[in-house]
């Protein structure tokens, strides 16, 4: 048994709902038992979001754009992706739901007010949608398969927007649910992104949360292998937007993925896949546009682990901050203020770095947050500015961070070196470095400017194009 999910790209139209529709009838009738999970349609969660958010503002135009378009977009695959026997039943479900948006929105609109619980309601129907166009267009396609709310199956805590499953139960109620269905030979086609908690309001696991719901289904049914169908060949050693020449990882391990979506790269929130960590089920990601073509398998013991680097990331759009003094010099505490000054102003920090003379901290952050936490600093070390301890903080800006990832990096001399190295030789000054406490990645700082330079020199210096 396998859990398929594929996103927003990959249902975006009706014609890529049928062709995601033939992937999961291959793999059913060829001796797979697929579990198929499925975001809305690409664009319509956020479409949602803001339509919800006009209604509370009293914004009519974009409320009465935005039902147009969902009701044109959703009709049209409707249209598209239906045989005809199924085309009037699957036109009036998708009108329904169109039309709970709408009461949904004149409500929101009445009161002025969005709570996040309402939110959510409005959100999910963007899977409640799509489900129902792939499980159609799946039947079509030659397979049984049936639609499934995950309201019924993922059962969480209240925390709308970003509500966190009970493993238990949902494993209890999924299993009661699916495995029947599984047994008839039935597909069972899942929304992503939601669940309910125990009282039944319905809530939202997080934005990309089809993910999350994938690997929670493919806890609780422990299935062999959770696939991720995007719009790219697997992850790859670099964005090859950047990097002509990257190619596709064959194996990951789970750290190695983490540390690659922290710094940038569309691979997989580490959170969402939690719960198939856990069981150590592996992950692969796959092309819905390239189904035969490479795919990479994130695993908790990747076979073949000799290369140290394994993928060259970036994030643009950073600055860096300084806070400097001769009196920081053994000083305790200083970090702690330091960190917690710009905590408090909900920033948060990519990377750290300190200079073993203990005169200087510096940090990064994202760009449009330098401001605030110039003046939270500026604030909290008041004192000690006074006092001369602290003599300047300040903010080098446009810059960006390359990072380096790869497990067993940090136990073999020399990375760094040549990191270095290869960035000397093209003249890109490094601004700072850190090396993560987990030994699986090394980032830089450069110019902005440079750094799409300084990561295809990386790229090269340790031959990832093969
Ligand atoms: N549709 C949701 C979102 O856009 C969930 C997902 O796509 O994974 O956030
Ligand atoms: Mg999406």
């Amino acid at each position: 048994m396998v859990v398929m999910k594929f996103g927003g790209t990959s249902v975006g139209d009706g014609e890529r709902i049928l062709r995601a529709a033939r992937i999961v009838v291959c793999e059913a009738t060829t001796g797979g038992t697929p579990v198929v999970v499925v975001s809305a349609m690409e664009g319509v969660t956020d479409a949602l979001i803001r339509a919800a958010r006009a209604a509370a503002h009293h914004k009519s135009d974009l409320l009465h754009r935005t039902i147009a378009e969902l009701y044109s977009r959703h009709e049209g695959a409707a249209r598209k992706v239906a045989a005809p026997g199924e085309r009037g039943t699957l036109l009036t479900e998708v009108r329904a739901l169109v039309r709970e948006f709408e009461n949904l929105c004149s409500a929101i609109q009445v009161l002025g007010e969005l709570t996040p619980r309402g939110l959510d309601a409005v959100a999910s129907l963007g899977e409640r949608l799509s489900v129902r166009l792939l499980a159609t267009a799946v039947r079509r396609e030659g397979a049984p398969a049936r639609a499934i709310e995950a309201t019924g199956l993922i059962v969480t805590n209240d925390r709308h927007g970003a509500a966190s499953p009970l493993l238990e139960p949902t494993r209890k109620r999924t299993r009661a649910v699916l495995l029947p269905l599984l047994e008839e030979g039935v597909t069972p086609v899942v929304t992503g992104f939601i669940g309910a908690t125990a009282e039944g309001a319905i809530t939202t696991l997080g934005r990309g949360g089809s993910d999350f719901t994938a690997a929670i289904l493919g806890y609780c049914l422990d299935v062999e292998e959770v696939w991720i169908w995007t719009d790219v060949d697997g992850v790859m050693t670099a964005d090859p937007r950047i990097v002509p020449e990257a190619r596709t990882l064959p194996e990951l391990s789970y750290a190695e993925a983490a540390e690659l979506s922290y710094f940038g790269a569309k691979v997989i929130h580490p959170k969402t896949i939690l719960p198939a960590v856990e069981r150590k089920i592996p992950i692969r990601i796959k092309n819905t546009f390239n189904p035969d073509g490479p795919s990479t398998l994130i695993v908790d013991q990747p076979r073949n682990n000799g290369a140290l680097v394994k993928a060259i990331t970036s994030i643009k759009g950073l600055s860096l901050l300084t806070v400097e003094g001769r009196g920081m010099l053994g000083v305790p505490g200083i970090a702690a203020k330091l960190f917690s000054a710009v905590a408090e102003q909900g920033i948060s920090v990519l990377m750290i770095s300190q200079s073993s003379s203990e005169q200087s901290i510096c940090f990064v952050i994202r760009d449009e947050e330098t401001e605030g936490a110039l003046r939270a600093l500026e604030e909290a070390f008041a004192p000690e500015l006074a006092g001369r301890n602290v003599d300047r903080i300040w903010a080098e800006r446009g810059v960006a961070i390359v990072a380096a990832v790869g497990k067993g990096m940090k136990e073999v001399p020399g990375i760094a070196a040549k990191l270095f190295g290869a960035l000397g030789r093209e003249g890109i000054n490094v601004i700072s470095i850190a090396q993560g406490s987990s030994e699986y990645n090394v980032s830089l700082v450069v110019k902005e400017g440079e750094v799409d330079q300084a990561v295809r020199a990386i790229h090269r210096e340790f031959a990832l194009g093969g």
